[in-house]
């Protein structure tokens, strides 16, 4: 920013009769959003109200193509498909406890998969139209961000017969021990 200060004399003019606005103004000094630096356990107050510009500061680009831009990682690359270690997973956005080890369970799909999540509530669904399919997204509740979609009646010998497909770097693993 500059700010530019201006003699305003060259036409023999008076400086104009309202104060200068060229005072002692601190102009770079913004503080960091209250968010910002907050990000070990403590939610913030309104992640909903985030813009893409505060995601991006936040998240890593890959991070942010998924969880903002509802991409998807690659099968079998993510960290948490093949996971067993027993813990919460929680949003990567937010913090926001998800989903849990008791509800993962193995359907060799490529992504972690969950037969519900940690609690009703902490999930949104919304239909998907996109690719010429018919899915149903999962966002997280609190943030909004993309996690991955539901899937149901695929013969999955589990409780629901359903498949949260998630992505790994939507979650983030907090051990059981660690939380401790
Ligand atoms: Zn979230």
């Amino acid at each position: 920013m500059s700010n530019s200060q201006q003699p305003d004399r060259a036409a023999g003019t008076q400086a104009p009769a309202t104060p200068s606005s060229t005072g002692p103004l601190s102009g770079e000094a913004f503080t960091s959003p209250a968010f910002l630096g907050n990000r070990d356990g403590s939610r913030w107050s309104d992640p909903k109200s985030l813009t893409d510009q505060d995601w991006r500061r936040e998240l890593t680009s890959e991070e942010f193509r998924v969880l903002r831009q509802a991409g998807t990682e690659r099968a079998y690359t993510g960290e948490y498909w093949d996971m067993h270690t027993e813990g919460v997973y929680e949003c990567r956005a937010c913090g926001t406890e998800l989903f849990t080890s008791r509800e993962k369970f193995d359907s060799h799909c490529g992504w972690p998969s969950f037969w519900a999540p940690a609690a009703e509530g902490k999930v949104r669904y919304l239909h998907d139209r996109t690719f010429g399919m018919d899915r149903v997204e999962v966002r997280c509740a609190t943030c909004d961000s993309h996690l991955g979609h539901v899937f149901e009646g695929e013969g999955y010998g589990t409780p629901t017969d359903q498949r949260y497909c998630i992505n790994s770097i939507s979650l983030r693993l907090v051990k059981a021990d660690d939380s401790e």
